[in-house]
């Protein structure tokens, strides 16, 4: 059930709110721009949906006791912010100018124009920048294990870091690999205590410590890992089925370089609560947030950034009187 608590502009006409990216930062912020009378466009990206939609099992969200799929519950979101008549469309923003009034926002060539806007296009995969990566991304090498943990079933596998993301890439995968090998850099892990003691009690589970990979080598597929001992600088090899990266993220923002202020890592800077450096333009989730990058958090920042929004909206707005 559709219900519409805004006035879609018409064309030629801005939109109170433009939300780019999709994830839960997004939809969250599209739930509340709705429900405040503004008219909202998400534009999502191709691959909308954010990190979620590339984890299995969520069991830290709160709400759902038993855990939910990452994809069932951005559906969800997407679902609900759509019911408050939130537009969504699937296309990834090329351009945009912030020095215009409406802005302006550049998709397929199409232009759109926004009142206010806000970026919440998340952070992304970082990769090793290894000879050999990029060549077998999907023939063996990967960032994604519970997208593709089930092609390594009773296979060997590595994980690169020492994180969160690496603690539970290698959960994932070691319930179909026959041994998972996470290689760190350091001498100890960086993931919570927790992460790391049920990576540690597994007994499929190996650690190479002090070391980084060189290059990832094979034909038409992955067959070995080069590796070095960062210690001792010796070289050795390692047979493998899978390498599965996950040394962290970069925020989205390519696109938005010289548009507002971003700080040293790339991402967005805010200024008092979710204000970037662009009057009217305001930043949610993963893209400035380097402390918590949750999605009950990225929800949480999303909810602030359309307050903001109907705040801005609302002292912006020229009410015109018939005389
Ligand atoms: P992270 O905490 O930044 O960890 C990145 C890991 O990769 C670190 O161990 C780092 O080594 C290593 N690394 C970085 N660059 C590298 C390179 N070029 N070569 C080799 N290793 C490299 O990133 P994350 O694990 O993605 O976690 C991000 C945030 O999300 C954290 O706050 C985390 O707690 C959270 N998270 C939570 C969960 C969960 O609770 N279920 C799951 C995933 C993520 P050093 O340690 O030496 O710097």
């Amino acid at each position: 059930m559709r219900e519409e608590f805004a006035v879609k502009p018409k064309e030629g006409e801005p939109w109170d709110v433009v939300i780019i990216g999709s994830g839960p930062a997004s939809l969250t912020a599209a739930i509340y721009t709705t429900r405040g009378a503004a008219s909202t466009l998400i534009l999502a990206g191709e691959k909308w949906g954010g990190q979620l939609m590339l984890t299995t099992q969520v069991d830290n969200y709160p709400g759902f006791p038993d855990g939910i799929q990452g994809p069932i519950l951005m559906m969800a979101m997407r679902k609900q912010a759509v019911r408050f008549g939130a537009e969504f469309i699937e296309k990834d923003v090329e351009e945009v100018n912030f020095l215009s009034n409406p802005f302006e926002l550049f998709v397929n060539r199409k232009k759109y124009l926004a009142k206010t806007v806000i970026i919440a296009t998340g952070a992304k995969t970082r990769w090793l920048s290894v000879p050999g990566e990029e060549r077998l991304l999907g023939r063996g090498v990967s960032s994604c294990a519970p997208c593709d943990a089930p092609l390594f079933k009773n296979k060997r596998v590595a994980v690169i870091g020492g994180g969160d993301s690496a603690m539970e890439e290698a959960l994932v995968l070691v319930k179909y690999a026959s041994s998972v090998t996470i290689i760190h850099r350091r001498n100890e892990f960086r993931a919570s205590a927790a992460m790391q003691s049920r990576v540690k009690n597994n007994p499929k589970m190996k650690i190479i410590w002090d070391s980084a990979v060189k290059e990832i080598i094979g034909e038409q597929k992955l067959e070995k890992l080069k590796i070095w001992n960062l210690k001792t600088s010796q070289e050795s090899e390692i047979e493998v089925d899978g390498v599965f990266v996950a040394i962290g993220h970069s925020p989205s923002t390519e696109i938005f370089k010289d548009k507002v202020d971003l700080d040293e890592k790339g991402y967005v800077k805010v200024f008092d609560h979710t204000k970037t450096s662009v009057e009217g333009v305001f930043v949610a989730g993963d893209v400035h947030d380097v402390n918590y990058r949750q999605a009950v958090t990225a929800a949480g920042f999303g909810c602030m950034a359309a307050f903001e929004v109907i705040r801005y909206l609302d002292k912006n707005t020229t009410v015109v009187k018939n005389s």
